[in-house]
């Protein structure tokens, strides 16, 4: 084994402590949070959250199911619907660390320049089926649809809530595997999901999960793949 590739292996064993580990996932869920977007994929002794933003707190299902464990955080730009509800977590949860990267997880970065609030800059991951391009653009869409490593997502969290200017025909082109979609806004607010995103999604039988109507949507990672849903806020 070459010195630089057990180095590698060494700094990575450092970087993914025990409970951001492969396979162990259970549960992904998208809170409902009015217009922004938080996502946490539940594990046995941690949650990986993707993001923190939004009109109001999450249900107290995501104490319940987070409080006591380790808790990472992995945010894919700082616009304010992506981060505003760190500092209402951080009241309940004092460790919040930013996420070691789980070998299996993928994080496109189309671009490190600039204004870390800018759509374009934002970061997309993908980890258990589920991508969550944050707002990347149609634009960006470009840089990192084509990715072989994306081919197998059945869960789409919505580009921009849902926005026109996010979900190309190509991107979806891109992904034969898909089931469902999840928008995560409120429409009174921007008219997010837009009705082109809708159509074209209808188009391809993809079911749009509104948070705004389902509540926290529960997707269940472990041997069957399924949807669940709470309308109640506190469940
Ligand atoms: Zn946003």
């Amino acid at each position: 084994m070459k010195v630089s590739y057990l180095i590698f292996v060494l700094a990575s064993m450092m970087l993914f402590p025990a409970g951001i580990s492969d396979g162990l996932v259970s549960t992904y869920v998208q809170w409902n949070i009015g217009q922004g977007s938080w996502g946490t994929y539940i594990e046995t002794q941690s949650c990986l959250h993707i993001d923190m933003g939004g009109d109001f707190a999450p249900s107290s299902s995501l104490l319940q199911r987070c409080r006591n464990k380790k808790n990472f955080v992995i945010l894919t730009h700082y616009d304010r619907d992506h981060i505003n509800l760190q500092y209402w977590f951080r009241r309940y949860i004092t460790k919040l660390a930013k996420a070691p990267r789980p070998l299996s997880i993928v994080i496109f970065q189309p671009s490190r320049n600039g204004n870390k609030s800018e759509n374009s800059k934002s970061l997309v991951i993908f980890y258990h089926k589920t991508l969550n391009p944050g707002d990347s653009t149609k634009k960006e869409e470009l840089l990192w649809s084509y990715s072989h490593q994306i081919k197998n997502a059945e869960v789409l969290v919505l580009g921009h809530h849902g926005s026109h200017t996010s979900t190309s025909v190509n991107l979806l082109q891109q992904l034969k595997s898909l089931k469902w979609s999840i928008s995560s806004a409120r429409k009174s607010k921007y008219n997010h999901p837009h009705q082109e995103v809708v159509k074209r999604l209808k188009q391809l039988g993809i079911p749009v999960l509104k948070t705004e109507s389902w509540g926290n949507i529960y997707y269940n990672l472990k041997g069957r793949y399924s949807i669940s849903k709470s309308l109640a806020t506190g469940s």
